[in-house]
């Protein structure tokens, strides 16, 4: 286990609390039945993480604690993460990074104890990879309100957020198209919104919906972050605190006593990073459940797991779980350090989403037909894999980003 000079006694504490509220709140059976029941956390599930302290420590922890947290969390519930992510990357980093004095008043307390939920809108129908190319949901300044119009697909959460932060062309005619985005905070109740929940293959515990704008017209000061420079903090990571809605507040401590996100990275930077976390969970417990699976059911006499491949196939499952979780944890070491971690952040969200899918993979063939039923978890984590993939971005186009970075031509 990395700690790059964290804490080790404070981690391995924190670590086994946090895994005795997932052994007693996130037992197998419950989460089975969340799988097959829920698209959402339960909302006592939900007072129970908040009572713990889960959202607390999202970014009003160090990131090193909301690193174990999420761990532990995704390797017992993938969907359970994805859901708290939602509220803590997008509601807990955007309002932290980009809010006023008065969004960050208003918003961050209720998000720190989980009161309220939000969840991010960027992906339009039109395509998630060009997003610059596809992005038509448009906001228009009339009087003292922004009046929204468009469309987004797949947003995990927005059936239950209160808010949706939504990213919008402000600007129709840019001299430079990416200097014409803007990100607003809409409550989900604003009339004009329509949210359908939309069925998926895995993470069911946790939907994603489409969402139509129809007129939603929503305050001026609901604009998160200056005008037309969103694709700045989303993509790039620039946070330029001069000419940010929330600069004057920004570089101060949030109203939570945090020690704040990691200001070296983009925000879709630190999304790659928290899906890479999940994919790690998923790795986790495929592992965990191939092994002991291996050591139970017999052939020709012995247990599976005394057949060489059976064991190169669990060998090279941890090796790629070891490889993620090292590329994971020193990322974020690099980040807190303030060093540029943009390559490491995309290589942490591939490595990890490969590791999830060996894992996922070889566990099935390693419980052979039972893997094929419904009766075993490790149908659940083959369905919930495949959402790492690609999600938040592709694997092609963070090998295509990766490339770039290594000063290769852009291909697309
Ligand atoms: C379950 C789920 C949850 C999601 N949650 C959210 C959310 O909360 N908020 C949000 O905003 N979005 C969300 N997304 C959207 C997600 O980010 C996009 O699905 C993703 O970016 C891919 O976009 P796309 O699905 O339109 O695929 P496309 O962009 O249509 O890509 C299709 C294929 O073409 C490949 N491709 C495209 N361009 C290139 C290229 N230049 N080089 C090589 N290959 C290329 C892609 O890699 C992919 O294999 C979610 C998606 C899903 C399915």
């Amino acid at each position: 286990m990395p700690y790059y000079g964290w804490d080790e006694e404070h981690i391995s504490l924190l670590r086994a609390s946090i895994k005795e509220f997932c052994d007693k709140e996130l037992s197998p059976e419950y989460v089975r039945w969340m799988d097959e029941n829920c698209d959402f956390p339960p909302d006592d599930l939900w007072k129970k993480l908040a009572d713990w302290g889960v959202f607390e420590r999202g970014l009003g922890g160090t990131p090193y604690d909301y690193l174990v947290i999420q761990e532990e969390i995704a390797t017992a519930s993938v969907a359970v993460m994805l859901a708290i992510g939602a509220s803590i990357s997008f509601g807990q980093g955007f309002i932290f990074m980009l809010g006023s004095p008065e969004q960050q008043q208003r918003f961050l307390q209720p998000l720190f104890k989980g009161e309220a939920k939000m969840c991010m809108a960027l992906t339009e129908p039109g395509g998630g990879t060009d997003i610059l190319g596809a992005l038509s949901t448009t906001a228009v300044l009339d009087g003292d309100e922004w009046v929204i119009n468009g469309q987004k697909i797949f947003i995990t959460a927005a059936h239950v957020a209160d808010y949706i932060i939504t990213i919008a062309v402000t600007d129709k005619n840019p001299a430079n198209p990416r200097e014409s985005w803007s990100i607003f905070i809409v409550p989900s109740d604003t009339p004009g919104l329509t949210i359908r929940t939309i069925p998926k293959l895995g993470c069911h515990a946790c939907a994603c919906s489409e969402i139509f704008y129809d007129d939603v017209r929503v305050p001026k000061q609901s604009l998160l972050g200056p005008l037309n420079k969103a694709y700045r903090f989303l993509v790039q990571g620039v946070v330029d605190r001069k000419s940010s809605g929330g600069g004057e507040s920004s570089g101060k401590k949030s109203s939570g006593g945090s020690q704040g996100p990691n200001l070296a990275m983009a925000l879709l930077n630190q999304e790659r990073v928290s899906t890479a976390i999940l994919s790690l969970g998923i790795a986790n417990a495929a592992f965990r459940d191939s092994l002991e699976y291996a050591k139970e059911r017999q052939a020709f006499g012995k247990p599976i797991g005394q057949f060489q491949i059976i064991q190169s196939y669990l060998a090279e499952m941890a090796i790629q779980i070891e490889n993620a979780r090292n590329l994971i944890y020193g990322t974020v070491a690099m980040g807190l350090l303030g060093k540029p971690a943009h390559i490491q952040a995309q290589m942490a969200k591939v490595v990890a989403a490969r590791a999830s899918e060996y894992c996922a993979i070889k566990g099935m063939e390693i419980f052979g037909g039972y893997g094929f039923t419904m009766e075993y978890d490790i149908q659940r984590h083959f369905r919930d894999y495949k959402q790492m993939v690609f999600a938040p971005i592709t694997d092609e186009m963070a090998m295509n980003q990766i490339a770039h970075m290594l000063g290769l031509p852009k291909s697309y």
